[in-house]
């Protein structure tokens, strides 16, 4: 910030990659003020810069609010702030807005009330996605994502409202919600089709800093009698970095329980498959963009076959995400790869159209670990 910013000006991290700058002017020009270090910020971040041996070039989304005594906390302020910082993120990348009243209606403020009060009258609805042994084209189990038509504005994406879930704290709800859901409809095919099923559930990292975390999905399990081996939670690589011993904890009583850890969109994150030695991980799943590019790209390729030979030296199994043609799935199943999932296969499935899938798939799997 040196040189954006003046020496009596305030430079605070909020938290994750927000921040927050507290400009002191007792002349009227503050928006004008204010204006001049957004543009600063801009040209500054703009310009690449060196960590390590990669080039970083940023940007960043500002948004700015006036104070007046009419605010009486600053909770209202910094709510402002955070829908004028939305409002610049929605018109593109670095750019800045200044709160005005009255935007609040289409903000993100109302989205998130939204999708609060759709939480709990659980108007949400959940989507399977299958997941296929490659070598056999067997199914295995289904992904449960979550899905929010909204009544008025449709369908909402899970990468707009898992973000504004996870800021608001609503996403503990929402993953036990998805959770004891999916787990009565998973038992019904079961029982219709008379197989055996995995099922896999996001969990927020959130869930690892509770301290009744493990026993919390224990009771879940038993309250429906669900099996805790065929319960797979997904989490992402960065929670394993964090040094809390409550997330540690926590992942090993998931494993004393029998319940397996996924670790989701690996590779995109830290890439480096030394950590996991330290944590009971029983499956990775190559992120998506890797398997876009893995028939076009040598440098995909080449990461893609890297992580699973190790993966295969320390004995985790792999799921491979977004397969979306035969040739990536020929070419993962020969590289040893175990498990896939992707439009080649099934994209993510309402209830109703389960059955009809089952009935129709080759075959299912009844037991596999
Ligand atoms: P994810 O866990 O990585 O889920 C896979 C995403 O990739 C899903 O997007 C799925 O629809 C999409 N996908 C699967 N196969 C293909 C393919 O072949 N091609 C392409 N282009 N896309 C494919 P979706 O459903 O939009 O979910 C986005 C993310 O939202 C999820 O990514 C997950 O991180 C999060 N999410 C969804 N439901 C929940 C939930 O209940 N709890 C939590 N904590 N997160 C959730
Ligand atoms: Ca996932
Ligand atoms: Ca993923």
């Amino acid at each position: 910030m040196h040189g954006c910013v003046r020496e009596r000006d305030i430079v605070a991290r909020l938290g994750g990659d927000e921040f927050v700058i507290l400009v002191e002017d007792t002349h009227l020009q503050i928006s004008s003020t204010a204006t001049r270090i957004a543009k600063r910020i801009h040209q500054k971040l703009q310009q690449p810069f060196q960590l390590a041996e990669h080039c970083i070039v940023m940007s960043v989304s500002i948004g700015i609010v006036l104070s007046n005594l009419e605010y009486t906390s600053h909770e209202a302020l910094l709510r402002n702030a955070d829908i004028a910082m939305y409002q610049a993120k929605s018109q593109g990348r670095g750019r800045y807005q200044i709160f005005q009243q009255g935007n609040e209606d289409n903000s993100q403020l109302s989205l998130e009330q939204d999708f609060y009060q759709a939480l709990q009258m659980q108007a949400l609805d959940i989507h399977y996605q299958p997941i296929i042994h490659l070598e056999s084209r067997q199914l295995v189990g289904f992904e449960a994502l979550a899905r929010w038509f909204h009544p008025q504005k449709g369908f909402i994406s899970p990468e707009v409202f898992i973000p504004l879930a996870e800021e608001s704290q609503t996403i503990k709800q929402l993953d036990l919600f998805v959770l004891q859901a999916a787990i009565q409809n998973v038992q019904q095919w079961q029982a219709d089709f008379g197989i055996s099923l995995h099922l896999n559930v996001n969990f927020s990292a959130q869930h690892f800093y509770e301290a009744a975390f493990a026993e919390t999905l224990y009771a879940v399990l038993e309250s429906f009698h669900f099996p805790p081996e065929q319960l797979k939670v997904e989490i992402t690589e960065s929670i394993l970095l964090t040094p809390s011993t409550q997330v540690k904890e926590n992942i090993e009583k998931l494993k004393e329980m029998n319940i397996d850890l996924h670790i989701d969109d690996f590779g995109i994150g830290y890439s480096s498959l030394q950590y996991l030695q330290h944590f009971d991980v029983e499956v990775l799943k190559i992120d998506r963009s890797f398997i876009t590019h893995l028939t076009t790209s040598e440098k995909h390729n080449k990461l893609v076959r890297s992580i699973i030979t190790m993966s295969q030296i320390m004995g985790f199994k792999i799921i491979a995400e977004g397969i979306e043609t035969q040739e990536q799935c020929e070419l993962l199943a020969s590289l040893g790869c175990t498990f896939g999932q992707g439009y080649l296969f099934s994209r993510p499935l309402a209830v109703k159209d389960i059955a009809a899938y089952i009935a129709t798939s080759q075959s299912c799997l009844t037991v596999v670990n």
